[in-house]
């Protein structure tokens, strides 16, 4: 499983912004403008700002001790690359996932017992996806009414 470190951050609202930036950086990944999803109005333009899994693989396990030192690295990359004018961070919020996405599919896409009649499904049998929790899902549905 790889992990990820996600920083959301709100910052000073500028007029053109992407709805989002793929980078091809060793320590951010991708970044999301939440305001172009126009779910919600805001003051602020908020971030979600997304580590690369190699970044996170080797800092994940004492995130929660550096996290502030973390969102710095990845708030001073998000300027720097995206070319937005560095302005004042009026909120910021670190989470990390451990076990965060599954490249490596299993060779079964869920698991059942039929003589316990106890089952397991979940996306990391299947992938990385939403998608793949929904298969896993499903299979496992299929297997139970057999
Ligand atoms: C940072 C990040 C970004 C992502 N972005 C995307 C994206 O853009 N698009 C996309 O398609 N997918 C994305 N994913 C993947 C997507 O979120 C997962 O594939 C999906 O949520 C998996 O669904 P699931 O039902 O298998 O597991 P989960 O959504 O993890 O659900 C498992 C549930 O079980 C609960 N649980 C755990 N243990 C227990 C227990 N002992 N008792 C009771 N309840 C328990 C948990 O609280 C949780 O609610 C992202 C994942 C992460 C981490």
């Amino acid at each position: 499983m790889d992990a990820n470190i996600t920083t959301m951050i709100a910052i000073k609202k500028s007029k053109n912004s992407n709805s989002s930036y793929l980078f091809d950086d060793p320590i951010l990944g991708w970044a999301g403008n939440e305001n172009s999803k126009k779910r919600f109005k805001s003051k602020y333009d908020l971030w979600t700002l997304q580590s690369t899994f190699k970044w996170a693989n080797k800092k994940i396990n004492k995130n929660k001790n550096n996290k502030k030192e973390n969102s710095k690295i990845m708030i001073d990359k998000f300027f720097k690359l995206s070319n937005i004018k560095k302005t004042k961070i009026y909120y910021s919020l670190n989470h990390g996932w451990r076990y965060s996405s599954n490249s490596r599919p299993f060779k079964v896409k869920s698991y059942w017992d039929p003589r316990k009649r106890l089952g397991v499904c979940a996306d990391w049998f299947v992938g990385p996806r939403l998608e793949s929790g929904w298969i896993s899902a499903h299979d496992l549905f299929k297997k139970i009414l057999r």
